[in-house]
């Protein structure tokens, strides 16, 4: 039997709403159509965007709609040491350098080139500091610290969207783990946590897709195994937009849990279900286990 291990990782910016527990029901049911364990991790390393509470409210709607996690729950913001551990090791290893770049003096930089930026597109690091081994002692602190990306395509099949490949050197630029202000970035902790918690499949988004080859480039450095990968398409507001905690989207109303699970289960392609939420979620699962669905390939 193939062991299987998926797991829903919302930060706590706000509530679910119908996008978010369409991604925690797709993974959900992909974990159990496999006869696998689902997971649960709040990711809340960004600390000023969390939202107090909203991470027992996650939890809350998250169990209202029968979605439990196989294992205790974990809170990244628990793991430093982890990620402290990881970020180390590739230091030893020179996949890693100290940066002093502001956002600001990133963009002056390509702007003093003539090279305008694209809407909501992140501006590529131009590998100012590679060459210039800033260390803490040297600099006396507030450094980040980034990953050195190879030139060279990083190529995946994902489940649901196919053969998907990015040249991250040419398309991101050397990324940030750790930012200047201490924080740790979402790369290098999704990367650590999905590695120790022996995650095998991750089901999420397809707005996190683009994330993917970076995140394999740090799986290769620190000798973890890859995961599968299937990005779902998103849930859209009316004007096209995907529904969002900064677009407003409205947090779920778990009151009628079987209601909030049938939408979700409609963005993915499954029939509305009657019942209890337990007949539901199982009718689901042996749909996409029996009739070779997307979600299993
Ligand atoms: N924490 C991320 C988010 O809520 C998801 C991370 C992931 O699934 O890799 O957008």
């Amino acid at each position: 039997m193939t062991v299987y291990r998926g797991r829903f990782a919302p930060s706590p910016t706000g509530p679910l709403h119908a996008g978010s527990l369409t991604a925690a029901l797709a993974s959900w049911l992909d974990a159990r159509a496999h006869q696998g364990q689902w997971l649960v991790r709040i990711e809340d390393v960004d600390v000023p965007r969390c939202v107090p509470g909203a991470d027992t409210l996650i939890l809350k709607q998250l169990a209202d709609c029968g979605l439990h996690s196989d294992a205790p729950v974990v809170w990244q913001s628990h793991r430093d040491a982890h990620y402290a551990l990881a970020l180390s090791q590739l230091l030893a290893q020179s996949w890693v350098y100290g940066c002093q770049c502001s956002r600001k003096a990133i963009e002056s930089q390509w702007l003093a080139q003539g090279v305008l930026r694209e809407r909501h597109q992140a501006w590529i690091y131009p590998g100012t500091c590679r060459h210039l081994h800033l260390t803490t002692e040297s600099h006396g602190g507030g450094l980040a610290w980034r990953f050195r990306v190879e030139p060279g395509s990083v190529a995946w099949q994902d489940r649901w969207l196919g053969p998907q490949q990015q040249d991250v050197a040419a398309e991101v630029g050397d990324f940030v783990l750790k930012r200047a202000d201490g924080l740790w970035a979402y790369q290098l902790a999704v990367v650590v946590d999905d590695g120790l918690q022996g995650i095998t499949d991750v089901v999420r988004g397809q707005d996190l897709a683009d994330n993917t080859p970076r995140q394999m480039l740090l799986q290769r450095a620190l000798g973890l195994p890859l995961p599968r990968y299937a990005h779902l398409p998103l849930v859209c507001n009316a004007q096209g937009e995907k529904l969002s905690k900064q677009q407003g989207a409205q947090a779920l109303d778990t009151q009628d849990p079987l209601k909030c699970l049938n939408a979700a289960a409609l963005h993915l392609g499954l029939a509305p279900q009657n019942g209890t939420v337990s007949d539901a979620l199982l009718a689901w699962t042996r749909l996409i286990h029996s009739s070779h669905a997307k979600l299993k390939t």
